[in-house]
């Protein structure tokens, strides 16, 4: 955690610049209020602002097991998406699967409503990004007490910026390929080293590498981004991906010393950590105020007749109860937080 250093301010003559700065800073933190969200907004699924700057409503939850996922990390309560994302992410288990993939682990999605996150993410804020472990999912349910202490496998050969022959087969490459090939996907962030792997053994299509762009982290998990969906005019898209493979100079750029040198001069914060809620859309104040649906259930998208397992932390959300009770379950002093945690 960073700490403000008062005297190092005061000494550094930024005295006043800060005391100048002070009214803003009371304004309250978007990460605080989109953070403490149990449920989404019970609105029309739409997507407002940018993937690092954000929101949704009409958010809808992955079910915790499907027939061909499981999610993890529940304490965290990011198995919410636009819910072009949350079918999508069925359909791709579904179809992995029968590539011969055993299944999906589903990482961070986003928040209820998106927004920025208390840590981890800059992105995956307007329900549009999504991250699926390079670990296939094994052939019994894990409990939850094993989906928070699980940890993912890299890819990548410890103190390399290759991947480990020994972790990496065909079938990784399949299931990137068929991340890639669904037409709303617009990019799968991976480690440059799985992207050279790519670029080295792909044989026949190629055409589908270009979706597939080399990013810092991604050793343990890949990640999904979808475009804006429609009825969205409040989300702002990416620049599309470049119509080449990307196996060429932008990639041996990632095998240079310079995207790994260490940063230089004075530490900047996070831009969670600073983001009030007026810098995000105006249409986000009314995410954050529109009423829940009646249960989590209601807007969880389940692909089989499996009943969830409960998140250890999470407070318990028990669809037949009544909608009173359960807004006596959500007063926010009894929302626990997640707590902050290195996500890899
Ligand atoms: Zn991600």
């Amino acid at each position: 955690m960073r700490r403000f250093s008062f005297k190092r301010l005061a000494s550094a003559g930024l005295f006043f610049a800060f005391a100048c700065a002070a009214p803003a800073a009371a304004e309250p933190l978007a990460k605080d209020l989109f953070g403490a969200q149990r449920l989404p907004a019970a609105t029309e699924p739409a997507s407002y602002g940018f993937y690092s700057k954000g929101c949704f409503g009409g958010g809808m939850a992955i079910a915790t097991d499907g027939p061909h996922w499981q999610a993890m990390r529940l304490s965290r309560n990011r198995r919410w998406g636009h819910p072009d994302m949350i079918r999508l992410l069925e359909r791709f288990s579904r179809e992995a699967a029968a590539d011969g993939w055993p299944g999906l682990l589903v990482g961070d999605i986003s928040q209820p409503r998106g927004g920025p996150m208390l840590s981890g993410h800059a992105s995956h804020q307007i329900g549009l990004d999504a991250d699926i472990w390079f670990t296939p999912m094994p052939d019994r349910r894990l409990s939850a007490e094993e989906r928070e202490k699980v940890s993912a496998v890299s890819m990548i050969k410890e103190g390399s910026l290759y991947v480990d022959e020994r972790r990496w087969t065909p079938a990784h490459e399949a299931v990137l390929r068929r991340a890639a090939s669904y037409p709303q996907v617009e990019r799968v962030l991976v480690h440059p080293g799985i992207k050279k792997k790519l670029c080295e053994t792909v044989r026949g299509d190629r055409s589908w590498l270009r979706k597939v762009r080399p990013f810092w982290g991604h050793d343990y998990h890949f990640h999904i981004r979808i475009s804006c969906p429609k009825g969205s005019p409040g989300c702002k898209g990416q620049e599309p991906a470049p119509r080449s493979e990307g196996c060429d100079k932008s990639l041996a750029w990632w095998f240079t010393e310079e995207p790994w040198r260490p940063a230089t001069g004075p530490e900047k914060p996070k831009a969670r950590d600073i983001m009030p809620l007026s810098a995000l859309p105006a249409a986000c104040r009314v995410v954050l105020n529109a009423p829940a649906p009646v249960s989590e259930a209601a807007v969880t998208l389940t692909g089989s007749g499996t009943a969830p397992v409960q998140a250890a932390a999470a407070p318990s959300l028990d669809q037949d109860a009544d909608p009173a009770s359960l807004l006596l379950s959500l007063q926010p002093a009894e929302i626990p937080l997640p707590s902050p945690r290195p996500y890899r």
